[in-house]
């Protein structure tokens, strides 16, 4: 069986879904009877879960002004 460090190490692999056949096997085991793990693996669900559901940095937007300040910049101090 797992210990809880190990379990730990493999939590995010875990629920990226990225665990082999066994390890996951391994993993499941130990949750079955690890109360600490299956909080803690609820918790970083969850935190995914939030993660995912925030938008996107806006990139573009950034560029397009700083595009914008620059040809501002270049009205305001013609050389
Ligand atoms: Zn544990």
């Amino acid at each position: 069986m797992l210990t809880c460090k190990e379990q730990v190490a493999r939590s995010s692999d875990y629920l990226d879904g990225q665990l082999s056949f066994r390890e996951k096997l391994m993993v499941r085991h130990h949750l079955m009877f690890c109360p600490n793990c299956r909080r803690f693996i609820r918790q970083m669900r969850l935190m995914q879960a939030t993660l995912k559901a925030m938008p996107e940095p806006p990139l573009e937007g950034v560029e397009e002004l700083a595009e914008r300040l620059a040809e501002q910049r270049r009205k305001d101090n013609p050389l």
